[in-house]
């Protein structure tokens, strides 16, 4: 799978060939330039810049050359999307061919070489080359008269804030170019009876890309069972290495066995998943055919690898954690999946428990996680391992998806995660502890309005503007519920979204 660092997102400028060449060239200059400041220092750590690679492209002055790059740019695997700024005026009739065949997502960076008009040697040269204010607007209308779909950013490339939109929307690039070749393996079907996670395969694979199969889980008992005992040694020692393992189950513990059939778990489901070109999966603890524990532990390693994971065969949240992961990747903070458990009701200072029964990534851990073995009280089969920890706190943002019949629709709901209110040392699982924005009531309510699912997305690292440009380039309904959210204009905006994503998708 590529990294963020092998994608690329081309840099096209507009102009027209009357401006002649010695102003052609300037505005060449000047437009590499931008391109080399949005690209930033990558010498630089935590310098702004963009995540992916920035590949400057030549000036564009006819419409051949504008469908021409356009049908490169859908054609070209390392290509997730194209930023476009009209240096100067390009007659948008040139640019009809090219954004109708546009399949990739696109950024309109409305900018200008300089920051400053140099008012006292102005002249009409300069005037000429510097006419963005008024190509840009030429360009926007075209986009809107066509419908053509597309992250608008203001602003000169020198401010922080401008480059920090580029680059959300770049993750949420490479999320969406992940989805169009993601591959699942779901380990039984979903948990019996349970409603919000099953869905339409075939309309996720059309809409999103990602192909959705299930695998016998004794195909995976195979796999398990043929590891190598020398490998589960290895990987027995990498645990006590990294984790802070209970004494019962370390190398001369009492349940040493159960840790070294949790290794044997890890390296089966790896060997399956690599096998077959796998990024996320999904497991059901009703239907474990020869496992003899429940996949905790090796579950929330893969997940800290970057593997996206659904519980009770819910194929939707592990799509979206796989593309959050993707999107996340080298920011700060980490992405799990998560599920609504329990909730403290303590007027003023109501808070989400969220846990789940054992898969919660180590990404999200305030800590070295603690490696233990406890009774599960579902499944019926031996006592699973299972990394145990606090979140870290601070701000993040938990994501659902439903399928609403004839729609995928995604909510968000901003949060702020918060120490325990005190230790908790009798439950014997990850979790995190949050307050929801703009307070529970509110957050509770809007999430149960928009039908959103119990099993989530927390993620500390990608936010909302990046979810926000990956449903747009996805053509999938977000509701975001934050600071500002208030029932009853958040109820209106179903109904208004209800009519809107039933009309955008014609008859
Ligand atoms: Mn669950």
């Amino acid at each position: 799978m590529a990294s963020l660092e092998e994608r690329e997102v081309w840099f096209l400028t507009g102009s027209q060939s009357l401006y002649g060449d010695e102003t052609l060239r300037q505005v060449a200059r000047q437009s590499r330039q931008i391109a080399e400041t949005l690209q930033g220092d990558p010498g630089v750590p935590g310098a702004p810049g963009a995540p992916v690679r920035i590949v400057w492209k030549p000036v564009l002055t006819d419409a051949d050359a504008i469908r021409r790059i356009c049908l490169e740019a859908n054609s070209d695997d390392t290509c997730i999307g194209l930023i476009a700024w009209m240096h100067t005026f390009s007659p948008a009739k040139m640019w009809i061919a090219g954004l109708d065949a546009l399949r990739k997502p696109l950024l309109h960076l409305h900018t200008q070489a300089n920051v400053a008009l140099p008012w006292s040697s102005m002249d009409m040269d300069f005037m000429n080359l510097n006419q963005a204010a008024h190509g840009d607007r030429e360009f926007g209308y075209i986009q809107s008269r066509i419908g053509v779909t597309r992250k608008t950013v203001a602003g000169h490339v020198s401010d922080p804030s401008v480059a920090a939109r580029i680059a959300s929307w770049a993750r949420a690039a490479a999320g969406r170019a992940e989805l169009r070749g993601l591959r699942l393996a779901r380990f039984g079907d979903n948990m019996r009876d349970v409603a919000v996670t099953e869905g339409d395969k075939v309309e996720a694979q059309l809409r999103f890309g990602a192909s959705v199969n299930t695998y016998g889980v004794n195909d995976l008992v195979e796999a398990v069972d043929g590891t190598a005992e020398a490998d589960v040694t290895e990987l027995v020692e990498e645990y006590e290495d990294t984790y802070r393992v209970a004494p019962e189950l370390r190398a001369g513990g009492d349940r040493h066995a159960s840790l070294r059939y949790a290794a044997r778990i890890e390296l089966g489901l790896r060997a399956f998943l690599t096998a077959g070109g796998f990024r996320a999966f999904t497991t059901n603890f009703e239907d474990l055919g020869g496992l003899r524990q429940l996949p905790g532990l090796a579950v929330q390693r893969l997940m800290a690898d970057g593997y996206g994971f659904g519980g009770e065969g819910d194929w939707k949240t592990s799509v979206l954690l796989r593309t959050l992961k993707v999107m996340s990747e080298g920011l700060p903070g980490g992405v799990s999946f998560m599920e609504d458990y329990t909730y403290h009701l303590e007027p003023g200072r109501e808070l989400i428990l969220g846990a789940h029964m054992l898969e919660v990534c180590p990404t999200i851990a305030a800590a070295v996680p603690s490696c233990e073995i406890h009774p599960l009280g579902i499944g019926g089969r031996e006592d699973p391992v299972r990394l145990v920890f606090d979140a870290h706190t601070g701000p993040a943002v938990v994501v659902g998806l439903a399928d609403m019949g004839d729609r995928f629709r995604l909510v968000a709901n901003e949060i702020d995660v918060v120490e325990p209110v005190e230790p908790l040392p009798n439950l014997p699982v990850a979790r995190a502890v949050w307050q929801p924005r703009p307070d529970l009531r509110t957050s509770t309510e809007a999430w149960l309005i928009a039908g959103a699912p119990h099993h989530t997305v927390l993620s500390s690292a990608a936010g909302t503007e990046e979810v926000g440009d990956l449903a747009d380039m996805l053509g999938t309904e977000l509701l975001v519920i934050d600071e500002d959210t208030g029932i009853r204009r958040f109820t209106q905006e179903i109904r208004w979204n209800q009519a809107y994503h039933r009309l955008a998708q014609g008859f």
